[in-house]
């Protein structure tokens, strides 16, 4: 019964990089079927409450999300924490401390898109940020777009931003070690978020599965927005290999910009064990109507 579970742990509101409210999610959620839902901003924990606090009104069951950018061979990969304790200090401590440096960070992306002929995009990006200590290049990105600089975000995404061109500004996050920490001491389980989007030689990537199991990381995202449906089965086998229990998740930010929407995912392929079977006791459950004698 749980395998057919329709549940979707990973996606992103105003509070980081996207562009809809926790409630708004929440309804557009439980609208398309999504029976356990987390929210996990970027780096961000200020939204948990109200993403309870929606799905507990629409009848919704709820996991604690956050999704931590992490160094690791000097790539950033991200981490998604679930069912941990919202109110945990040393994890709000961790993340404020990640989300550190984001703001200097932003204005010298700025600085270099301004040397291309690229003028106040700073300012531009500011617009579209809801969370003042979480500007992202997602923001940049809505900016650039709005202004007619590029057609969408993944143009975007191919002419700025990233590695070897304009407004790519490296940054060093968290460790590893300190992520799931931060996810483990706050009672939560650690998940490696979209393993197929990193550019890792299989060695690298070796690597990053064997560190996060000695770290204590037990997930793996198999089924998710950012892979292709061919690399379901190969993170399939990874989650076997390294015995780590499989999530599912849009990695929705927006309706105008995520070809995946909430709980639109295929099931995990059968043979995995779905994080949520390893959270049963995380999960906060809806409040159902009381059952008439
Ligand atoms: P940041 O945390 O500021 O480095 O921004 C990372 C965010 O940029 C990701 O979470 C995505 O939302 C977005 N992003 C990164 N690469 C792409 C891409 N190729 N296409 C669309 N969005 C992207
Ligand atoms: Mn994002
Ligand atoms: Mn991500
Ligand atoms: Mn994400």
């Amino acid at each position: 019964m749980t395998l057919l579970l329709n549940a979707d742990l990973h996606c992103h509101s105003v509070v980081s990089d996207g562009t809809l409210t926790p409630e708004a999610l929440a309804a557009r959620a439980h609208g398309n079927g999504v029976q356990l839902w987390a929210l996990t901003d970027h780096d961000e924990i200020g939204g948990q409450h109200r993403a309870m606090a929606a799905a507990h009104a629409l009848g919704m069951d709820y996991l604690t999300g956050v999704e931590i950018s992490v160094t690791f061979a000097d790539t950033t990969v991200h981490i998604v924490g679930l069912g941990f304790d919202a109110d945990d200090a040393q994890l709000a401590q961790g993340l404020s401390a990640t989300r550190g440096g984001r703001g200097e960070r932003a204005q010298e992306i700025a600085r270099q898109l301004a040397q291309v002929g690229i003028r106040g995009a700073y300012e531009g990006a500011l617009r579209y940020v809801g969370n003042p200590e979480l500007i992202s290049r997602t923001h940049f990105a809505r900016h650039l777009v709005e202004t007619g600089v590029c057609r969408d975000t993944s143009e975007v995404f191919r002419r700025f931003l990233t590695e070897g061109h304009p407004g790519y500004v490296p940054h060093r996050w968290a460790t590893l070690g300190d992520a799931l920490r931060w996810i483990r001491e706050a009672g939560g389980v650690a998940v490696i978020a979209h393993p197929g989007r990193y550019r890792f030689t299989p060695t690298e990537e070796y690597a990053l599965f064997s560190e996060f199991k000695q770290h204590g990381g037990q997930g793996v995202e198999v089924v998710t927005g950012s892979h292709m449906p061919s690399e379901y089965p190969v993170y399939d086998a990874m989650a076997q290999e390294f015995g780590l229990v499989a999530s599912r998740g849009s990695d929705f930010h927006s309706p105008d910009e995520s070809h995946t929407d909430l709980g639109t995912l295929p099931d995990l392929p059968g043979q995995l064990t779905p994080v949520w079977e390893l959270l049963a006791e995380r999960i906060l459950r809806a409040p159902r109507p009381a059952a008439h004698p």
